[in-house]
């Protein structure tokens, strides 16, 4: 059913060439069930295993909203762990080699929080980090969500097993209303369906149960 080209999406030249040159020839079964409605601006819980290209599920749709000419942080996502985190932002930073000067940093604890806060003052685009941290820059006042377009829960269901449920509702606390929430997650427990309706608005469900 769904075309599995990324020309079939309304992606702009220049990010279709740089998946070329990625050697991403055909989207992933999940990309070609969610990039169409994350492009489209619906909210989103994508269910889908480890390895199945989520990254690009979320990345590209985040990509094709960046004004870059607004330094600001458009676009967060937040992850369970700093490995998690470095992995999302090396992709994310790959899928914007074709886009001048985008500005991505990672915000993950167990490391000074000062370099950090330094890193943002001079702007970013894109943040991407462990909930406790980003919270914690909330907080300080050193991140600020005020042009934020894209929120992105990533392994939310690995966040919520580690507890980090309160601290991420903290956090959007801080978003605006009106925005896009995409939801990732291996499994769908109820706990994933309860933060789901406290945070976004009218998801469309997607899922993939194997990988191929
Ligand atoms: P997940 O988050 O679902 O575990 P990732 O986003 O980390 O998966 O992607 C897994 C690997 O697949 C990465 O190395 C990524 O570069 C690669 N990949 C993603 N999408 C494509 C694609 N459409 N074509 C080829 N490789 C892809
Ligand atoms: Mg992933």
């Amino acid at each position: 059913m769904n075309n599995s080209e990324f020309s079939s999406l309304n992606l702009s030249p220049a990010l279709q060439e740089n998946l070329a040159s990625l050697g991403y020839l055909q989207m992933t079964p999940i990309q070609a069930q969610s990039l169409p409605l994350v492009l489209d601006g619906k909210d989103l819980i994508a269910k889908a295993k480890t390895g199945s290209g989520k990254t690009a599920a979320f990345g590209l749709g985040l990509l094709a909203k960046l004004n870059v000419n607004r330094l600001e942080v458009q676009a967060l996502v937040l992850c369970p762990t700093r490995e998690l985190a470095d992995q999302v932002a090396q992709e994310i930073r790959r899928l914007a080699r074709a886009l001048p000067n985008v500005k991505l940093v990672t915000l993950c604890g167990g490391t000074p929080t000062a370099p950090q806060s330094a890193t943002l003052s001079f702007g970013a685009h894109i943040a991407v980090g462990t909930p406790g941290r980003i919270l914690k820059h909330l907080e300080q006042g050193t991140l600020e969500l005020s042009g934020l377009k894209t929120l992105v829960l990533d392994e939310a269901d690995r966040m919520l097993d580690m507890g980090f449920g309160e601290d991420i509702n903290r956090v959007i606390s801080y978003a605006p209303q009106q925005r896009q929430t995409l939801l990732f997650s291996a499994t769908y427990p109820e706990g994933i369906a309860q933060m789901s309706r406290g945070v976004q608005r009218n998801p469309v469900e997607v899922s993939v149960e194997s990988l191929h």
